[in-house]
């Protein structure tokens, strides 16, 4: 069985480690790229979102390379993620790409016992027991867990380090060593070491950086082809700013934590009373905290196609103008040129920086 799995964030790091770990041989696809989305789009239907187009150009390079059973992690709808198992298979199969699924469901969807089955599947042909693959997932999290707590270090150092760039640096050589790591153990030793690297880099704590707080849609904010490297862009720039979803996030609110869709559908707010699908209310409660939580602003993304942050897109323009928050959504598409959104985002970093420092421009406080 050769297994494979679509890129999301370091997904393909973590996820290749896990399998190793418990014998089963992972082929991971290239990186995304333009001329992989472009073969995406050549069989995706036309108004499907982004990420469905990045997937199946995935699964299509991980077949021609050799992988034979395809592994889709799925959530309760009702945004289209939750078809896009039966979706890829279905399409996938016309075109000769003849996959074995597995599609990982949450145990809210499918139930424990359906979980279990599907994931025996996995070590039906390994000499592997059940309880391996739950020592193997349970130090998965823990790498997952402990690379996101040094990622969300670098990510509000950023805009405190004397010397620009050291943090992102510290980052970009760890993720590029654990590619590399043995196995989970060596993760777990290799990440601490770069814990203890961020230590030693020389903050500043006088500095007042620009605080943004980036919310959207979960496969923008995870995979950095989609959002166009957008965390690299603000830590160049020296801002300080948290995202809150993340793979980590993800899973605990899915599968570790199966009450919290369910808890978190019956909390209320007054913009976005019920969930509408994909992480919709979740973007728009954290919009609404941005204040409280002492951000200068708010930077929403999406990708094109996406129904649930379109809506949450209105709903924040309206927080915005009530609660004076400073929101910008920047929309990602096909395009493979990136200056349009620089240009953007530089912009309403500026912004924040006059409105911040109290500054005016022209006649207009912009504060
Ligand atoms: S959240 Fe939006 S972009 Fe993501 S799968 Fe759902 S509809 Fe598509």
């Amino acid at each position: 069985m050769k297994i494979t799995f679509p890129h999301i964030g370091d997904a393909h790091i973590v996820g290749s480690l896990f399998f190793n770990e418990i014998g089963i041989q992972v082929v991971s696809p290239p990186l995304n790229t333009v001329s992989g989305l472009e073969k995406g789009s050549s069989i995706a239907p036309d108004e499907i979102c982004l990420p469905f187009k990045l997937m199946i150009s995935n699964f299509i390079s991980a077949y021609e390379m050799g992988a034979d059973t395809a592994v889709m992690p799925a959530t309760i709808g009702p945004c289209r993620l939750g078809e896009y198992g039966e979706l890829f298979k279905s399409i996938l199969d016309k075109h000769g790409y003849n996959f074995n699924w597995i599609i990982i469901d949450t145990p809210t969807a499918i139930g424990k016992k359906e979980l279990l089955k599907r994931l025996n599947l996995l070590i039906s042909e390994r000499n592997c027991k059940m309880a391996d693959v739950f020592i193997a997932l349970n130090k998965t999290y823990k790498v997952i867990k402990r690379f996101e707590s040094l990622e969300k270090r670098v990510r509000i150092l950023s805009g405190y380090e004397r010397s620009r760039g050291e943090c992102k640096k510290i980052l970009k050589e760890c993720r590029s060593r654990l590619r590399n790591s043995k196995d989970l153990n060596d993760a777990l030793i290799l990440i601490k070491e770069y814990h203890h690297k961020l230590s030693k880099v020389i903050i500043d704590k006088n500095k007042k950086p620009i605080r943004i707080l980036l919310v959207g849609e979960i496969y923008s904010m995870i995979e950095p082809f989609a959002n166009h490297r957008i965390e690299e862009m603000l830590m160049d720039r020296g801002v300080s700013f948290e995202k809150p979803v993340t793979l980590g996030w993800w899973i605990n609110n899915n599968i570790t934590n199966p009450f919290y869709l369910f808890l978190f559908a019956r909390k209320k707010n007054k913009y976005m009373p019920y969930s509408i699908g994909g992480y919709a209310k979740e973007t728009i409660e954290e919009g609404m905290n941005s204040k409280k939580n002492k951000f200068d602003g708010v930077i929403q993304i999406l990708p094109v196609g996406c129904m649930p942050e379109i809506v949450s897109k209105s709903v924040l323009n309206q927080i915005s103008r009530e609660e004076q928050i400073k929101v910008m959504t920047v929309i990602f598409d096909e395009m493979g040129g990136e200056a349009g959104y620089i240009t953007r985002i530089e912009a309403f970093i500026d912004m924040l920086g006059f409105a911040k420092r109290g500054e005016k421009r022209g006649n207009e406080c912009i504060a």
